[in-house]
């Protein structure tokens, strides 16, 4: 099936990464989505662009969101490493 404008887009498929940036215990999971039946890429909407510890960010063109996480009761430990652009509407 081509063009999503048919699409219902009820079976999709997410992609999950754990990166690290800088040196810090900050980690970021990053998700991309697509749909199984169309293949078109899931938009992320919402986030500002970019990526730093202090919250969540989407790539530039929303395919991807990256969302920043430290584990049970550790404290943010680096320097604030990242950019953000803005916001997306
Ligand atoms: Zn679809």
């Amino acid at each position: 099936m081509s063009g999503s404008a048919q699409c219902p887009h009820t079976d999709v498929h997410f992609d999950l990464n754990v990166a690290r940036f800088g040196d810090t215990n900050v980690g970021y999971l990053e998700i991309v989505g697509r749909c199984k039946i169309c293949d078109a890429p899931m938009r992320f909407r919402g986030a500002p662009l970019g990526v730093t510890p202090a919250h969540p960010t989407m790539a530039l063109d929303g395919s991807e969101i990256r969302l920043p996480f430290l584990f049970g009761d550790e404290e943010y430990d680096g320097k604030c490493v990242g950019f953000v652009v803005g916001v997306a509407s």
